[in-house]
């Protein structure tokens, strides 16, 4: 929307948006969800038509290694709106939906998973509320049904050192499912970060934002790929990618442990001027040896991890690469798609 619109031209139509229909982009990223394309396109499909807007959706082929693209393809042929993204190799699911945003041609964009946790029903009410005026509209989950309690203890853990240590605060309950307008999705695009913490990224971008609740169900079939240490890296890449923190605090921890070192050397040379030499104590230096060891260790090891992470910023690879897209015709959006037709037109 621009800021021409709250002026006294537009006030005479309200409601009023854009001269032509509005679009809407759906992204699903599918990385083996052969089972469930069908039932999502049943269900997803009328929704859809039934809505008063253009519509695509953008499938991106995450490296399945079962019949997910077949599946793709099928409805792609059916219903050419339905576009496939075909990825080299299995880049991860912020990766794969970093591909789906590049590609999506919508004035929104709503990514959802393809396993129908996200129903489409709610489709209608996240444009409505866009049409309202919203950028971004995040459906919010109303529990966590059919969750692990170890799966819930460590979410709530991550919120909570999360709010601690970064500057945005992250929505509860809220994960991919919203709707965003077509000029925060341009500037996600424009985020040059490998780390992608889509969930922060989102929440780093601002702009008016509201949300609905929603429920959500168990996954329709298949089983999900997140497993204990695939969530605990996650949430290090989720806390590392939007916080300095655990760099910090060792100057202050360092800095305490000096000054109790400080006031425990007074207190010794004290002692030794007035009562003379003691004993000398192995335990208590054995003790400071091994625990100030321990602590440099671990301190080395965070830088040793931010510094990983910032070798990884500065190889500057691609956060994925198309090895084919249907129903596309938008090789500019992506710069490997475009270098390799440069390269294959130089060749010929
Ligand atoms: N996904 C993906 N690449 C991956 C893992 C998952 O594209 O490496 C997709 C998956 O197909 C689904 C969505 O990401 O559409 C969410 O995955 P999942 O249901 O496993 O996660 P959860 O619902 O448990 O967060
Ligand atoms: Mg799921």
């Amino acid at each position: 929307m621009s800021s021409l619109e709250g002026s006294a031209a537009f006030v005479a139509a309200p409601g009023f948006r854009t001269p032509r229909t509005p679009t809407v982009s759906v992204v699903i990223p599918c990385y083996n969800e052969a089972q469930n394309i069908t039932a999502l396109f049943e269900r997803l499909l009328p929704v859809l038509d039934a809505m008063p807007v253009a519509w695509e959706v953008v499938c991106v082929n995450d490296g399945s290694r079962d019949d997910t693209l077949a599946r793709l393809m099928e409805v792609h042929h059916q219903r050419p709106q339905v576009k496939v993204v075909d990825l080299s190799r299995n880049f991860g699911k912020e990766a794969a939906l970093s591909a789906g945003l590049a590609h999506a041609r919508g004035d929104a964009i709503i990514p959802m998973d393809a396993d129908l946790q996200h129903p489409p029903e709610l489709l209608p009410e996240l444009v409505a509320r866009w049409q309202e005026g919203y950028d971004v509209v995040i459906a919010v989950r109303h529990a966590r049904v059919g969750q692990s309690l170890r799966h819930r203890v460590m979410a709530r853990a991550f919120y909570w050192a999360f709010d601690r240590m970064s500057e945005v605060p992250l929505p509860r309950e809220a994960g991919d499912f919203r709707l965003m307008d077509r000029k925060v999705v341009d500037i996600v695009n424009r985020m040059p970060e490998r780390t992608r913490f889509m969930k922060g990224i989102f929440a780093w971008v601002g702009f008016r934002q509201t949300s609905i609740r929603y429920e959500q169900g168990d996954r329709a079939g298949g089983k999900t790929t997140w497993n204990f240490l695939r969530l605990l890296r996650f949430s290090l890449d989720g806390l590392t990618a939007f916080s300095v923190f655990p760099l910090r605090v060792w100057g202050l921890i360092g800095g305490l442990i000096s000054l109790f070192a400080f006031v425990y050397i007074v207190i010794r040379l004290l002692r030794t001027a007035i009562f003379g030499i003691d004993v000398p104590g192995y335990e208590s230096i054995i003790v400071t040896v091994l625990f100030l060891g321990g602590i440099q260790l671990l301190t080395l090891g965070i830088i040793g991890d931010y510094l990983g992470r910032v070798f990884n910023e500065v190889k500057g690879r691609p956060l994925y690469i198309v090895r084919s897209a249907h129903g596309l015709d938008s090789p500019d959006v992506d710069p490997i798609a475009a270098a390799d037709a440069a390269a294959v037109r130089a060749a010929e």
